[in-house]
């Protein structure tokens, strides 16, 4: 029998921390509870869990510190679950390397569908990065082909300027999770640029015409609202 994914349940409210266990026990998982920041930088040290789910308000550290010093030595999927509804907030947990973030109050189908992708994410990039490095990328009728630098759709070649082609390359490499502005700023421009991000809606406002059948809803290249955008994952 495969064994079970075991989740650290990273939160100081010990009703949700019960709440939470009882979901993610009933669905199969194995459970570890830490209840401040300290106790979760051990546990995620030792106990090695397969994901972890991290509430920021903590009553030792903010959350976004433990995202910060866990980031300095792992890439185990980081799932915020956070009361705070700021962009700011949010921004502050995808740039620092977390994986996914959900708003309290939120359903449990909601969360469970967010674990489930998490994990499925990190064992992708886990046998990525054990075999041979990927070629290309294939969406829909949407091809990104590393090697070649070009992109296709439905087979014919998209004309893509370099800035172009650099954002819908780094977005395609990191499908299914939230680039933010500044991200993608500095991955595409280097760390010097201005942080006017009017260069990047530009870029993309381009892009989404190129690749877009219809630019006001775009299926390949989606926007978080005031966070990035992101692209979903292939098919
Ligand atoms: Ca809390």
């Amino acid at each position: 029998m495969e064994h079970a994914d075991r989740i650290l349940v990273v939160e100081d409210e010990p009703g949700i921390t019960g709440f939470l266990s009882t979901i993610l026990g009933n669905n199969g998982y194995e459970v570890e509870k830490a209840a401040n920041g300290k106790e979760a930088l051990m546990m995620i040290s030792s106990r090695c869990p397969d994901a972890v789910i991290l509430d920021l308000g903590l009553p030792d550290m903010d959350g976004q510190r433990v995202i910060s010093s866990v980031r300095e030595w792992s890439g185990v999927p980081i799932l915020v679950v956070s009361a705070r509804t700021h962009e700011r907030d949010k921004i502050g947990a995808f740039d620092l390397g977390a994986d996914d973030y959900i708003t309290k109050p939120f359903s449990t189908g909601e969360l469970l569908a967010r674990v489930k992708t998490a994990l499925r994410h990190a064992k992708a990039r886990e046998s990525a990065a054990q075999s041979a490095p990927v070629a290309r990328f294939q969406l829909g009728a949407l091809t990104v082909d590393y090697d070649r630098h070009r992109v296709l759709l439905d087979g014919a070649d998209v004309h893509l300027t370099q800035i172009e082609y650099k954002i819908v390359s780094l977005l395609s490499r990191n499908a299914g999770r939230v680039m933010t502005y500044d991200s993608m700023m500095k991955q595409v421009w280097g760390p010097t640029i201005a942080q006017d991000h009017q260069v990047l809606r530009v870029n993309m406002a381009n892009i989404r015409r190129k690749l877009e059948q219809n630019p006001a809803a775009p299926k390949y290249i989606r926007t978080e609202i005031g966070v990035g955008y992101w692209m979903p994952e292939e098919e």
